[in-house]
């Protein structure tokens, strides 16, 4: 990478970044705050051996300003943000540790809402709030909002009956045949959603414990080859495991109608994939609306936690699914570039409204 930081920051917006180390704890650190137009940046702390410390600027700032659209079109009072602590969580995560990089969150003084993202659990957000507040997604038992999964997996349920919506006419999913890629977490509650539906549930995994776990909870469904699953014909295809999975090869295979999941950056090339499905006449619900429903819980748990606000807030992922189909057919752009519209629409008109920090 040959630009330097704040070339990086230059395009996309960013707005600050902290760097923070702490050599008696192995502590490495880099914080993003994209915007903080709508409010407080808010993104979770992902720790990850990354093989330089440039690979780690450069997914804080990638995150960050994922974090801006989603916050923004889930009609969150919120900012993006996230950050990155630089090394291996197995080898080097530590109370101490944790508990260093809060008083580096502290320091931004509620710029900069943290909270759990990949290796790093409720157990550290309790660390990191021994140093400050500015932290969200802590264990139930500590009057947090415990495990995101479940509203995650709320929200792509109300995505998906809104595609079908705009698929079929009505909003049933009862005899849709959907293919569940991934059951992990939040696959396994969405999977329970559409079993509840009588919808018919074929899934796959690469972790043979997982499927097991989820045939037991759900014995009605049928686990298919994942090398093979854009051969096969449904209704809905469902990306709950990676990233990336419609690219030009899967787009071209696919023979599903409806794409609704909850996996993170599921076009491959945004500019590339949002308009191939489009030609192929394939309905999409915008990942970074349809997963938000584990950050909005984790917003509600801001101003005191509570289930059923945040359940009723995770449901208007389906009038907010709707409104990008119409703006995608008024505008003729495809379903991610709508959404973006959508959110970047939010942020100036209530940006305006709004002091900024
Ligand atoms: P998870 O790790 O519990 O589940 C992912 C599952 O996908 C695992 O069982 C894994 O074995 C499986 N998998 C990996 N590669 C696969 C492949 N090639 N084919 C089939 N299965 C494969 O994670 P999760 O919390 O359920 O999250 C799933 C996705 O949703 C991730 O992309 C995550 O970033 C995104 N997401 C999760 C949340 C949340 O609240 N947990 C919120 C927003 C977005």
């Amino acid at each position: 990478m040959d630009q330097s930081v704040f070339e990086q920051m230059h395009l996309p917006g960013h707005e600050q970044v902290l760097f923070a180390q702490d050599p008696q704890t192995g502590l490495k650190a880099v914080i993003a705050i994209h915007s903080s137009v709508l409010g407080p940046a808010l993104g979770g702390t992902r720790m990850w051996n990354y093989a330089s410390d440039q690979d780690g600027i450069t997914d804080a700032l990638r995150l960050s300003r994922g974090m801006t659209y989603k916050n923004a079109i889930s009609g969150l009072n919120l900012g993006g943000g996230k950050a990155v602590i630089i090394g291996d969580a197995s080898k080097l995560k530590t109370e101490a540790l944790m508990r260093s990089y809060g008083k580096f969150v502290n320091n931004l003084n509620g710029k900069y809402i943290t909270a759990e993202d990949v290796n790093t659990n409720a157990r550290d957000m309790e660390y990191i709030g021994m140093e400050t507040r500015f932290v969200t997604g802590k264990s139930d038992f500590l009057g947090g909002s415990g495990d995101p999964s479940p509203f995650t997996a709320y929200g792509v349920y109300m995505g998906m009956k809104a595609a079908a919506k705009k698929a079929w006419g009505n909003d049933s999913l009862t005899g849709k045949k959907v293919l569940v890629q991934g059951a992990g977490n939040v696959g396994q509650y969405i999977v329970g959603y559409l079993v509840g539906d009588g919808a018919k549930v074929l899934i796959c995994d690469i972790n043979e414990e997982r499927l097991k776990q989820a045939v037991n909870k759900f014995p009605g469904i049928e686990v298919v080859d994942g090398n093979t699953i854009f051969d096969l014909e449904a209704d809905i295809y469902a990306p709950c495991a990676l990233g990336a999975t419609l690219n030009t090869e899967s787009i071209t295979k696919l023979k599903c109608p409806v794409v609704a999941g909850c996996a993170n950056n599921q076009l491959a090339d945004e500019n590339v994939h949002g308009p191939m499905l489009m030609k192929k006449g394939i309905i999409y619900v915008p990942d970074f609306l349809i997963n938000a429903g584990g950050v909005i819980n984790i917003s509600v748990e801001l101003d005191g936690y509570n289930k059923e606000r945040s359940l009723s807030m995770v449901e208007k992922i389906y009038g907010r699914t709707q409104e990008i189909f119409e703006l995608s057919e008024r505008e003729n752009v495809h379903a991610q570039l709508a959404a973006m519209r959508i959110a970047e629409k939010r942020i100036a008109d209530v940006g305006r409204l709004r002091t900024r920090i």
